[in-house]
């Protein structure tokens, strides 16, 4: 996909408050304890390979992305800390992860015969690993004993691979009820007692478990919506929950105007004419659509035209949307789909809020087709 730089319509990421972030974050940690940087999903929306460059002089000790795309497209721009794709990578790319020092998760034994006869096969450096031990997220690794064990018994002495790490993902921290996290810890508990090998890292805390203080020991804390400014807390009906690091957003959404209309009173707007104006209006057209990850949902949310907050009107369409305009604005007024300003009304927890969904889903939404626009590097 093209970025639209002929377009006035750009995500802008204030790299001053990465930086604040990481830092924070920094002073927060535990003694021993080391910063990832989860840069999954194009860093939710806010560019990797830049994100990555200003995590690194900023001290953080690694990465972590989802696929191995991700993690090569770091490698691609340079980037020579540790890398960790949290997916699972089908065993045929083990070789690759091997060649470019990338390391991945072990789901379960399957998994690392399966990937060991391909490394073999290749004759491949040794592959960097880390055991996922599924404690009740359900997702992803060892959930049994007698698995876990055998794996233990098939890496000891085994050249192919290097066993790096050993992580758990915990399913509810950012709950202010700790009763599924608390058992969680106990089960990732069990999984260290049985462990035979001594990885370097042995982890589990997400940005959640970190900023609430859970208690649970972790080599490393994986830093993934809280390096981006936002309260990992995701229930709309509930207040969030206070974090312990001041973080700054990040992301703003913006445009401008490219039409205005003057309607008049019993026209409608957009497809299917799902508004009707009940009076004449003034009507501005915005070229941001559902195909740049703004979705159709959107329709009556207000935005930031000028200095008015508007709602949208008619429904969104592929490319553009339509806002009522208090009085006549002239082409080329700022529009504000997404404030970076976590007090102004149109902030991204509330444009979440008010999509049913979550932060974190508003920006990774956003696609390629938007610029990134880099400030206060
Ligand atoms: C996405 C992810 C993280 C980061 O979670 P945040 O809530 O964004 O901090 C950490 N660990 C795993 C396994 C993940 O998938």
């Amino acid at each position: 996909m093209v970025p639209g730089i002929h377009r006035p319509a750009a995500v802008y990421v204030d790299l001053g408050a990465i930086k604040h972030n990481i830092k924070e974050e920094l002073k927060h940690l535990e003694p021993g304890q080391q910063l990832f940087a989860v840069l999954k999903a194009n860093a939710y929306g806010h560019g990797a390979v830049k994100i990555a460059q200003v995590a690194i002089k900023e001290g953080v000790s690694g990465f972590c992305v989802a696929i191995l795309d991700e993690a090569l497209e770091l490698r691609q721009a340079g980037i020579k800390a540790p890398i960790l794709v949290l997916g699972v990578t089908p065993t045929e790319y083990a070789p690759l992860a091997a060649e470019q020092d990338l390391s991945l998760t072990v789901p379960d034994l399957d998994w690392l015969k399966e990937a060991e006869s391909k490394l073999a096969a290749a004759t491949a450096k040794p592959l960097k690993i880390h055991l996922a031990v599924d404690s009740g997220m359900n997702r992803v690794g060892f959930n049994e004993d007698q698995t876990f064990l055998a794996a233990n018994d098939f890496l000891l002495n085994n050249a192919h691979f290097e066993v790096e790490g050993m992580y758990t993902h915990f399913a509810s921290a950012d709950s202010s009820d700790d009763s599924y996290f608390n058992n969680q810890v106990e089960r990732f508990e069990h999984f260290k007692k049985l462990l035979k090998l001594s990885p370097k890292w042995i982890h589990a805390d997400n940005t959640a478990a970190s900023v609430y203080n859970k208690k649970v020991t972790s080599d490393l804390v994986r830093f993934g919506i809280g390096l981006y400014g936002l309260n990992p807390s995701s229930n709309p009906a509930k207040p969030d929950l206070p974090m312990n690091v001041k973080l700054k957003p990040a992301l703003s959404f913006e445009s401008e105007l490219v039409q205005v209309h003057v309607i008049p009173r019993g026209q409608g707007v957009g497809y299917g004419s799902t508004y009707i104006a009940d009076s004449d209006q003034f009507i501005g057209t915005v070229p941001i659509g559902y195909a740049d990850g703004f979705v159709r949902k959107f329709q009556g949310f207000e935005i930031k035209v000028g200095s008015e907050y508007c709602p949208i009107v008619g429904r969104i369409c592929m490319d553009q949307l339509m806002v009522r305009l208090p009085y006549r604005m002239s082409v080329k007024t700022k529009v504000i789909l997404i404030a970076k300003d976590a007090s102004a009304p149109n902030n991204i927890k509330a444009a979440a809020d008010y999509v049913d969904s979550i932060h974190y889903e508003v920006a990774c939404l956003l696609d390629d087709r938007l610029p990134r626009i880099y400030y206060n590097e």
